[in-house]
């Protein structure tokens, strides 16, 4: 009996059967793929899995919260369009006169599409928490020698709608940003790699961090992807989530080199181009991979972790 049950829960359909049970206890439906409504049960891992990050921030840290629009110009010159256009979204509206936008939205009513008369505002929406960060720093002045450290969050926006839990369109990230010298870029990847994978032990997750490459679009991509993953710019902390064969990229740490700071002008006190660095905290993506890991019942978590995330009595 027992092989029997065994061999049903490793189809692949049962697989993703149980995630999808914890749908209805976990988000309401908005009508899109990858767009969900939280429930209270879910947000309070959420807020949990935030503040056990900030616990973690380093002395010396500036926050900055970014809404989840940014600058159109500012994006594209990051090369986001190169890289991604295939998941940018741009903010649209109506422009003209009030005979024009009257004109175009009463098309809604006598079957005609509004959105035939939508032209681009100055606005995209931000794809990752730190790309709006990169020009501020630069605003600011020199790095400082002892370099700069900043803790942001955002919600993000990626075209890549998907009916897996653990790929939505908007979701939330939390990222700390190192800017300073190689040096420094590298020892506060290595630091977080090491807390990252601490913080996920404290969790309860079984984790594995691997490696990784950027989804680069198109054939000119996959050649990006292949240098990024041969200089070692990116590695993932994995989370079987979905299940163990795929697991779930819930953190990336990222070695950017000169790429933003040559893009933003960002310069050492003597001049030199400096380089940049981030670890990014996939906030949904861990909050629905301590459900699939711990179940439904928060009460019933392991002691330790419902204390990591203030859930203890
Ligand atoms: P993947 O390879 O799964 O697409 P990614 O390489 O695009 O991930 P990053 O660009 O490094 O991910 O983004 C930082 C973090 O944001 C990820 O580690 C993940 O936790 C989270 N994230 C990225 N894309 C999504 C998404 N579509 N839905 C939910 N969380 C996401
Ligand atoms: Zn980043
Ligand atoms: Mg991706």
């Amino acid at each position: 009996m027992k092989a029997g049950i065994e061999r049903v829960l490793e189809s692949p359909a049962e697989r993703i059967e149980p995630l999808a049970a914890m749908a209805a206890t976990l988000f309401r439906p908005m009508g899109v793929d990858g767009v969900l409504a939280r429930t209270p049960l879910y947000e309070s891992v959420v807020e949990g899995l935030s503040s056990l990050i900030s616990r973690l921030r380093e002395p010396g840290t500036e926050i900055l919260r970014f809404p989840p629009v940014m600058s159109r110009r500012d994006l594209e010159k990051s090369g986001y369009l190169k890289s991604f256009p295939n998941l940018l979204g741009c903010v649209c509206a109506l422009h003209g006169t009030e005979a024009e936008i009257r004109g175009a939205a009463d098309c809604d009513e006598t079957g005609g599409d509004w959105t035939d008369s939508v032209t681009p505002a100055d606005l995209v929406l931000t794809p990752a928490a730190c790309y709006p960060l990169y020009p501020l720093a630069a605003a600011a002045g020199p790095v400082p020698e002892a370099g700069l450290s900043f803790d942001v969050a955002c919600d993000c926006f990626r075209h890549e709608p998907s009916r897996h839990l653990d790929r939505l369109q908007s979701f939330r990230m939390r990222e700390y940003v190192c800017i300073g010298s190689a040096q420094q870029v590298m020892e506060f990847r290595e630091r977080w790699i090491a807390r990252g994978r601490q913080l996920a032990g404290e969790l309860g997750l079984t984790r594995a961090i691997m490696p990784a490459s950027d989804p680069f679009f198109g054939r000119t991509g996959q050649v990006m992807a292949v240098s990024q993953l041969q200089q070692s710019l990116k590695f993932e902390l994995l989370v079987p989530v979905r299940s163990s064969e795929e697991p779930t990229a819930c953190m990336s740490f990222n070695y950017h080199r000169d790429h933003f700071a040559m893009i933003w002008g960002l310069r050492g006190a003597a001049g030199e181009v400096v380089h940049t660095g981030c670890v990014a905290f996939g906030l949904d993506r861990l909050a629905l991979a301590m459900f699939a890991t711990h179940g439904l019942n928060v009460e019933h978590w392991p002691a330790l972790v419902r204390a990591a995330l203030r859930h203890a009595a």
